[in-house]
């Protein structure tokens, strides 16, 4: 009976040990097991057959799609991982741009799950993790430390520059309700910092933030291989957070918010106070407020960030931006890869900051797809999406719109 029992925990602990990669050590040698699982089928590269509508969209890693080479897919860095564990290979410099070039989208890692579970995207990061430690910090990322080291965002910005947008009105440092502005807002995309300012003005929700205490929150030292920093600066807005009296955190961008939410709690870090993305805490307000809004009467597509769909499973935020978009009197026409196909627009990771070209190559990938549903204008929810769609989208015809600046449009906030 014993010896019935201890089989059965150890059966059970091995499919912890496979279902769930966050329990093992990160060591890239304990997850020999699953780089050798991969039976190269091929999900990683391609979307699910069946939810294919338009063979010019069904090819789906980023970064395989730009080098089209093996190794830069998914199933192909498995095999790089392998032949390091088995001291077949050497770190390089080709293996750096390989991991480096990832855009984090998360394809590999969600559509695996349906096949072998081998966590591709786990032990890419888990790689990056051992070539930092290792070998060394690619150029991008020493910046990108160094700067927010110094200054708390990756810019290199002054620190005291975060709430330069903020006017006349200045929100408490403590509330209930705490607003999480996040670096590509607060310093490159101020008109989104207002208009959530605004909306939330409008629909009577009152709100702190954090100023000074609100730093990078830790989502590219996470991507980059610097978990540990990465958890510091998690753990300081955290309690930052907490010590303002935070009931409920709205974030406003996607990266940040996949960070709160996964990043936090797969490193021990669990806060008790709610996390919402900016959307998802105003789809039930603006349902309420239906009234308030005046219908903007257009036809748009829209864009499901990465970071709002596949990392967060399975609470995706997909169906949020649809239904506010709907109260705003806008009807969607999908591109053929939305929700949990969605193509990356290739802001994800580091990627702009070190292969600033990869990401417009990968952009126009998108912005292509967009065109070809033959409406004009994109709709992104992601401060990123804006930077790496945007500036490039009259090339194909398009305008880009931040959905907060449609909603503080249609409400007159
Ligand atoms: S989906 Fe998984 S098992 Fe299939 S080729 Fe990709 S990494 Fe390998
Ligand atoms: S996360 Fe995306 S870009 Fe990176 S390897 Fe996976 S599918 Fe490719």
């Amino acid at each position: 009976m014993t010896e019935k029992i201890d089989q059965d925990t150890k059966a059970q602990d091995i499919e912890k040990l496979w279902i769930f990669p966050a329990v093992r050590r990160r060591v890239l040698d304990d997850f020999y097991d699953l780089m050798i699982l991969c039976n190269k089928c091929g999900y990683c590269k391609f979307i699910f057959a069946p939810d294919a509508k338009d063979a010019r969209f069904v090819s789906q890693c980023p970064r395989g799609n730009i080098f089209k080479h093996l190794s830069y897919y998914a199933s192909g860095t498995l095999e790089i991982a392998r032949g390091i564990v088995e001291k077949r290979l050497a770190w390089s410099n080709t293996v750096e741009h390989i991991l480096y070039t990832c855009t984090d989208c998360g394809h590999c890692q969600f559509w695996c799950n349906v096949a072998m579970r081998t966590h591709p995207l786990t032990i890419m990061e888990i790689m990056k993790e051992t070539y930092v430690k290792e070998v060394a910090v690619p150029q991008h990322y020493k910046t990108i430390m160094t700067n927010i080291d110094v200054s708390h965002n990756p810019y290199g910005k002054p620190h005291e520059m975060r709430f330069a947008w903020l006017d006349n009105q200045k929100p408490p440092k403590s509330a209930d309700v705490m607003l999480f502005i996040g670096d590509d807002v607060a310093y490159k995309n101020n008109k989104l910092a207002m208009a959530t300012v605004n909306i939330l003005q409008k629909l009577g929700i009152s709100f702190g933030l954090l100023y000074e205490d609100e730093w990078h929150s830790g989502y590219l030292p996470f991507r980059g291989g610097f978990r540990e920093k990465g958890k510091a600066l998690l753990k300081h807005n955290f309690e930052a957070l907490k010590k303002a009296g935070a009931k409920k955190v709205i974030v406003l961008s996607p990266h940040d918010y996949r960070t709160f939410k996964v990043d936090g709690p797969e490193c021990g870090l669990s806060p008790d106070f709610e996390i919402y993305h900016v959307l998802e805490f105003l789809a039930p307000l603006l349902k309420e407020n239906k009234d308030k809004i005046k219908p903007l009467n257009k036809k748009v597509t829209y864009h499901d960030p990465c970071q709002l769909v596949r990392h967060i499973m399975p609470f995706s935020i997909t169906e949020q931006p649809r239904e506010i978009l709907k109260l705003l009197g806008i009807e969607v026409v999908e591109m053929p890869r939305n929700r949990l196909n969605t193509y990356c627009c290739g802001a994800g990771g580091a990627v702009p900051f070190g292969y600033p070209n990869v990401t417009k190559m990968i952009a126009r990938i998108r912005l292509a797809e967009a065109a070809s549903t033959g409406v004009k204008e994109l709709v992104v929810s992601c401060p990123s999406c804006e930077a790496s769609l945007g500036p490039i989208s009259n090339e194909f015809g398009l305008l880009v719109e931040n959905i907060l600046i449609l909603i503080q449009s249609a409400i007159g906030a």
